[in-house]
């Protein structure tokens, strides 16, 4: 990919990383960011004006980047551009790129990084719709544990995993954008056959619903002291590593039943995924529980809270893993196991508790039909109702 212009739709952990680590190895291609949100807009023009560079630290090297362009607004950001990095919430997704959609040119590539689910059901039909014809693709996951220490100017990268995979639509583009992207990340990305591969392997889905399902059903009003907060992934014993694995079991039940008809290899079973993504940085292998309590990445990262009275803190059931991993990861995968006739009463007991903690309604009486399911992007909602439907978008 030579001299080509790039933007990330979004302003957070990883769209900051990402433009660092790739205007840093690549300064003939132009960066830049889409930042819908004002208040972000704001902050990185006046520090473009400066001439104030982003600056992503790991351990060992540091990214330089002054970035060539922002935009607050999708034309701008995206008319002629040739890349077009969603790294965003999923819950984000659908927002920005009806947004963007209209602007598109015929050859611009869009990625979602990660995917999260179900982005193949939902772009296939918007483009259709908007009579568009470009290629998608998603990552399994966010290359970068990475955290903002200062907005606009310092993020700390406190880990990167080994390898992460990567689905497009139309399939035949992943080996290429799998090479494309090794080079702009600075890390090995492996082509997946399909991006159903992406749905059911996210992880993610898996591990934050299923801890904070296990470390807060039942003590839901607890309190911490602010320098008591426990930690989030260290904090897995063998309780909740037990739940995780019945969760895991579950989507490759789902995987298997469904490998007849799509490919499905590249979905994992959780502790074979997390040892070969954190290879280097887990000390004991052993089991699933010392694979979460001795990985080195994990470190520091607490349950996340939000401050009550009198600095007392509690935990927090709308962050991200319980408000995007469950509607925009475990219910998309709920819907997949509806249409291939796979039972999943671990991952529906997980997102009953999870719905009522932040107010939403998906399954009803064993039915993806409460009144929030028209938000997510389960395949029934876009008219997919059947293994032959799935593989009419899938296999494309
Ligand atoms: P983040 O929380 O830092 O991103 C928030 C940003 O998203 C905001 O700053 C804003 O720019 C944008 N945004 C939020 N709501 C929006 C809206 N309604 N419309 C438009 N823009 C909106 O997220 P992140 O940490 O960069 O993570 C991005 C994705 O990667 C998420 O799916 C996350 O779960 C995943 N992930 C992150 C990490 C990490 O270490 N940061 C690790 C693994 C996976």
């Amino acid at each position: 990919m030579r001299d080509k212009k790039i933007v990330i739709c979004g302003g957070g952990n990883g769209a900051h990383t990402a433009a660092a680590v790739i205007k840093d190895q690549f300064p003939n291609h132009q960066i830049g960011l889409f930042l819908s949100i004002p208040s972000e807009f704001e902050i990185f023009k006046k520090n473009l004006e400066k001439g104030i560079a982003l600056k992503v630290m790991t351990k060992q090297r540091t990214f330089m980047a002054l970035l060539d362009f922002i935009a607050d607004n999708p034309k701008d950001a995206v008319s002629d551009s040739d890349l077009i990095l969603l790294i965003l919430p999923a819950f984000a997704h659908e927002i920005t790129l009806e947004a963007i959609t209209p602007y598109l040119k015929d050859e611009a590539i869009i990625g979602a990084i990660p995917a999260r689910g179900g982005l193949e059901f939902s772009q296939t039909k918007r483009l259709v719709r908007s009579n568009k014809n470009n290629v998608f693709f998603g990552l399994q996951t966010l290359p970068w544990s990475c955290r903002i220490k200062e907005y606009a100017t310092l993020v700390d990268i406190l880990g990167k995993k080994e390898i992460v995979g990567l689905a497009s639509s139309p399939r035949s583009y992943a080996g290429y954008l799998s090479k494309e992207l090794s080079l702009l990340f600075d890390i090995p990305i492996y082509p997946f056959d399909n991006m159903i591969e992406l749905t059911l392997g996210n992880q993610g889905q898996i591990v934050h619903p299923g801890i904070m399902y296990s470390m807060f059903f039942g003590n839901e009003s607890v309190k911490y002291k602010r320098n008591d907060i426990p930690p989030f992934y260290h904090g897995v014993d063998e309780k909740i590593a037990d739940l995780l694995t019945k969760m895991s079991n579950e989507v490759l039940s789902i995987a298997d039943k469904l490998g007849k008809y799509i490919p499905t290899k590249n979905v994992l079973p959780l502790i074979d995924w997390l040892i070969t993504s954190y290879k280097n940085d887990i000390r004991d292998t052993s089991s699933l529980t010392k694979a979460f309590q001795t990985n080195t990445v994990y470190n520091g990262l607490k349950v996340p809270v939000k401050e009550k009275s009198e600095g007392m803190m509690a935990p927090d059931f709308m962050s991200r893993y319980v408000s995007e991993d469950m509607p925009h990861g475990l219910v998309v995968t709920r819907g997949i196991a509806a249409i291939t006739g796979v039972e999943t009463p671990t991952i529906d007991m997980v997102i009953l508790k999870l719905s009522e903690w932040i107010n939403k309604e998906y399954l009803v009486n064993d039915k993806l039909e409460g009144h929030d399911i028209k938000d997510v992007r389960i395949p029934q909602n876009y008219g997919i109702n059947s293994i032959e439907a799935l593989k009419g978008v899938v296999l494309r």
